[in-house]
């Protein structure tokens, strides 16, 4: 079966592994703070906190930001579950601005709109979640603007992105973002098994998600009334357990080494998926905003079922009987009968979005992908239309 993404993991990947297993530490040893430096040397931000998962990364976010309920905080309705019920775990109220057709990224235009009528009804937007969408950044320059506008916290949810450009810059996430949220699960760029990570350049922010990560300890003397030996510690306020271990993060410094092979090879399979479908007008290929270089984490095809003898169902369920297990990135987030019931959310609040929906097809990208594989993918393709 080929899937949508899988993981790439090597023998100098499983040796280094190996080594950290027969070493003195598990978990909080030395190799957590080697990745942290690795990472924040990577993507150019002056702090780094590893943390369990990319879901773990939103929560402690949302919660160092200073997210209280009833804040409102918006994102797109095309990402994971999880960027939007990270909203949702601090007690904040989520709501939604829809794509750009262009770009699958939240609309800078909707979200000023959005805002001012929040504004008009005397209320405030606390923060903004940008997602990069299968690789492609948003439009950070437009969503800084309007931040710096209407003094909104910006979140980058950069979980498909590593290795993309905006602006030619690799290291734009932490520059634009207050904080940036990143995964480590085997589908995405690099693994741990489970990872993530936050990057920030404000100490703040870093300090705050530091604490939580290890349920709100603290040994250091500043922080504390005082010392009454080297045993003790002080808790100030509730965190949680969201602590990786070191055999998962000398995992993560040897992939880090590998991303820009992986995204160089991400690029030449979309670039033989474009070849392939961007001149039959029953699809729309991936486009690319001029301002960045996509990163590939996901090849969202739309497929025009409409225009085409077959619905969407069918076609997965044809191609899984050649093989191919295609994916949908993503239901919107605001159709799930937990935001309709809870939020008022309904069918049509976000038309861009729900359409792009009844369309995307994700067929698969991923390092080891042979070319036999995408020659394959390609005909299935064709094949199965009608
Ligand atoms: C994967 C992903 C997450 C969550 O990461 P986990 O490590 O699975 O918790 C959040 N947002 C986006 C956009 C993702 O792709």
């Amino acid at each position: 079966m080929i899937s949508y993404g899988r993981q790439f993991v090597d023998q100098t990947d499983i040796d280094a592994v190996v080594e950290a297993l027969k070493g003195d530490w598990l978990t909080q040893g030395p190799k957590v703070e080697e990745f942290e430096i690795a990472l924040k040397d990577k993507f150019g931000a002056n702090h780094c906190c590893v943390v369990a998962n990319g879901t773990a990364a939103l929560h402690l976010t949302g919660l160092a930001l200073g997210w209280r309920p009833g804040d409102i905080v918006i994102t797109s309705p095309i990402t994971f579950l999880s960027t939007a019920n990270s909203i949702i775990y601090s007690g904040a109220i989520p709501d939604f601005v829809d794509i750009d057709s262009t770009t699958y990224t939240i609309d800078p235009n909707k979200l000023e709109e959005k805002i001012k009528t929040y504004n008009a009804q005397s209320k405030n937007v606390k923060a903004v979640i940008g997602v990069d969408y299968a690789g492609h950044p948003c439009d950070w320059e437009a969503l800084k603007t309007i931040g710096e506008k209407y003094e909104l916290q910006l979140i980058n949810d950069n979980c498909h992105a590593l290795g993309a450009r905006f602006l030619g810059d690799t290291q734009y996430a932490a520059k634009y973002a207050d904080a940036v949220t990143q995964s480590y699960h085997p589908v995405k760029h690099i693994t741990t098994g489970e990872g993530g990570s936050i990057l920030t350049n404000n100490g703040k922010i870093d300090q705050k998600v530091r604490l939580l990560r290890s349920h709100g300890i603290t040994k250091d003397l500043k922080d504390m009334g005082g010392r009454n030996g080297s045993w003790y510690y002080e808790m100030h306020e509730v965190g949680f357990n969201y602590r990786i271990s070191d055999f998962q993060c000398v995992l993560g410094t040897s992939q880090l080494k590998k991303l820009d092979n992986f995204v160089e090879k991400r690029r030449e399979i979309a670039q033989s998926y474009d070849a392939a479908f961007g001149m039959d007008e029953r699809f729309i290929i991936p486009p690319v905003s001029e301002k960045v270089d996509h990163a590939y984490h996901l090849y969202p095809l739309q497929l025009k079922f409409d225009k085409v003898g077959v619905n969407k169902n069918d076609f997965f369920e044809s191609m899984k009987s050649v093989g191919i297990n295609l994916q949908v990135h993503y239901i919107p987030v605001h159709l799930q009968p937990y935001y309709m019931k809870r939020f008022g959310f309904k069918p049509g609040d976000f038309p861009i979005a729900e359409e792009f929906y009844a369309n995307e097809i994700s067929i698969p990208i991923f390092p080891q992908l042979k070319s036999s594989e995408i020659e394959f993918v390609i005909a299935q393709i064709y094949d199965n239309l009608n």
